[in-house]
């Protein structure tokens, strides 16, 4: 099954760093290398597993780097391990493709080409170049020796093709049971390059498959399908990541071998980033766990995950492209992600008001029963966003945060005595408060100076602060989740001996509150919309939400340190 999308609508605004992966296609274009044939990419993801914003990058690169020379790309599913694939990862790994703004030219699977790779192990039997072994996979690893010292042929090395052809069809046939004989490629044992050691290419394994079912129990190795499926999906330019260097030979060896389509593979960088962990199998294990709720748990480095959270594909474009493609590993710091996010945010979102851990405030000379209404704007950095208004009354909610009735030094927010002004709306003096029976200060009295409406001073007076608001009579009750790194660690990965990775989790990293109030305007959410509440973060509206209750994510707070870093650098 493949499908064919005529139209490619790849994402291909974002300004083009410059990166070597670039440089070579543009020489092999220049060069004409291939011909008059167009160059043509894939992303190659196994169906293990929802994708990270490491496969971000890959995907960036792959689709971004052939539509800038009017290539295409294929996407396909590396499907040949089917105990650890499913069709739900399938489902979600289209749908992230999409959602990030690429679209493939074919959708295609390893697996579409079982039969294609079964006739040419046949070839490779019968010129001599493959054999089937009988070893066991730890007298294999025995046989296989180390990086310092050559390995040895298998006794079963020398059979004759008659042999290995009558062997080869009956494992296909299903005669043997798991494990019990492999097919190996005949190239040298005493290579360099372990992977050139007679590597294996089919292993015995009675497994249903989420696509071919039952017809195969014999499923080929990575290596030996990789490369023969770009091969015949006539890929020009196949790029993964740096572990795969030392797989090129081999790569090479059987598209030579067999004299099919002459695809190239070039290696990159993986993505790391600080604080996060990136390896599709560790994350199934934080979600079989119950260390994260799901897969699209907000904390989650995937792009389910991250598009919960309120992470823009636009953000995410931009920073896979900032970063770049090297040939050397490194790390990138996770503020940088974020800091392309607040910038996305930041001319995206909506400004709204809401007070995360409310305090009530009583305007005691403001006239009991009425309401008015501030204009306030929606966006200051889009003026097309228009204005809209929100309700004010005589009792408000401010953030606890915002008044102290001791202040410490330099606290210049509300106090005893102290004039502020509430945003959009007047300026207040804290008069008096009211505590309950364990002391806490459970309402604050104040008086407004009517003539200071929209929050504009009206002698000349100076407040040194300016605190949001929401009125009590219209709040909106939600519930507001906050998150920070899922691990605690720059470097997930240094734990102590006898630790584990997951010691490293952050335990704060979700804090759940109940009773936030927000501005009315805010039941008007959809899913897709991001806000900044004002002082506060960015936020987005959950799933988890319904008509009658609210639920809304912080995808980032405020603050910028990434802003912070780039300065003391001096960039
Ligand atoms: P994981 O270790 O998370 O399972 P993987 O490499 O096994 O990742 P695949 O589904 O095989 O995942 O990856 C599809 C493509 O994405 C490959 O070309 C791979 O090189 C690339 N890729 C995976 N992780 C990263 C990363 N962190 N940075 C850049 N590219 C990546
Ligand atoms: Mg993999």
């Amino acid at each position: 099954m493949t499908d064919t999308n005529p139209e490619s609508t790849a994402a291909s605004t974002e300004p083009r760093l410059s990166n070597f992966l670039r440089d070579i296609i543009a020489e092999d274009v220049r060069t004409r290398k291939y011909g008059d044939a167009t160059i043509q990419t894939r992303f190659p993801p196994e169906p293990n597993g929802y994708l990270h914003i490491g496969h971000a990058k890959a995907i960036c690169i792959d689709f971004g780097l052939a539509d800038e020379v009017g290539g295409k790309t294929n996407l396909r599913f590396d499907d040949t391990n089917p105990e650890k694939e499913e069709q739900e990862y399938v489902d979600s790994i289209l749908a992230d493709v999409r959602w990030l703004g690429f679209e493939w030219d074919r959708l295609c699977y390893a697996s579409d080409y079982f039969g294609q790779l079964y006739e040419w192990a046949i070839q490779l039997i019968k010129g001599g170049k493959a054999y089937v072994d009988d070893l066991t996979a730890d007298e294999i690893r025995q046989y296989r020796g180390t990086l310092t010292e050559p390995g040895k042929n298998s006794p079963y090395r020398d059979r004759s093709i008659e042999e290995n052809l009558d062997l080869f069809t009956r494992m296909k046939a299903g005669e043997f049971p798991d494990g019990t004989r492999v097919l190996r490629a005949k190239i040298d044992m005493a290579s360099p390059n372990v992977n050139m050691r007679d590597p294996v290419m089919y292993r015995i394994l009675h497994a249903t498959h989420h696509r071919t079912g039952d017809d195969w129990c014999i499923y080929p190795m990575y290596d030996y399908a990789h490369g023969q499926s770009d091969s015949i999906e006539n890929v020009t330019h196949s790029m993964c990541t740096l572990e795969f260097t030392d797989h090129q030979p081999l790569y090479r060896w059987y598209i030579e071998q067999l004299g099919i389509f002459p695809s190239q593979q070039i290696e990159f960088d993986r993505l790391n980033i600080t604080y996060t962990m990136l390896s599709k199998r560790k994350l199934l294990q934080l979600v079989r766990e119950n260390r994260v709720s799901a897969w699209d748990d907000p904390r989650m480095p995937t792009l389910c995950g991250i598009r919960r959270r309120g992470f823009t594909p636009e953000a995410l474009r931009a920073f896979v492209g900032q970063v770049g493609a090297s040939r050397t590993n490194g790390s990138t710091d996770i503020e940088m992600l974020e800091y392309f996010q607040r910038d996305d945010l930041n001319h995206r979102a909506r400004r709204a008001m809401a007070v995360l851990r409310p305090l009530k405030l009583v305007i005691t000379n403001y006239p009991e029963g009425q309401e008015e209404f501030c204009e306030v704007q929606n966006n200051p950095e889009d003026q097309s966003a228009g204005t809209r208004q929100v309700p004010f009354g005589r009792e408000i909610w401010i953030e606890q945060d915002d008044f102290r009735e001791v202040p410490p030094p330099k606290y210049y927010r509300l106090s005893p005595g102290k004039e502020v002004r509430l945003r959009n709306a007047y300026f207040v003096t804290a008069q008096s408060v009211v505590k309950d029976a364990a002391g806490n200060v459970v309402e604050v009295h104040c008086t407004y100076d009517p003539a200071s409406r929209g929050g504009n001073s009206p002698d000349g007076r100076k407040v040194k602060s300016t605190i949001h608001w929401v009125s009590c009579a219209r709040a909106l009750t939600a519930e507001v989740r906050l998150y920070d790194k899922l691990f605690s660690k720059p470097d997930p990965y240094d734990f102590p001996e006898g630790g584990d990775l997951f010691d490293n989790l952050n335990p704060n990293s979700l804090e759940v509150i109940a009773g936030a109030k927000l501005e009315p305007s805010l039941a008007e959410a959809k899913l897709d919309n991001h806000y900044q509440f004002e002082r506060v973060g960015y936020f987005c509206l959950d799933q988890d939400s319904s008509e009658t209750r609210k639920v809304f994510n912080r995808t980032l707070s405020l603050k910028d340190s990434w802003a912070k870093i780039e300065k003391n650098a001096g960039a």
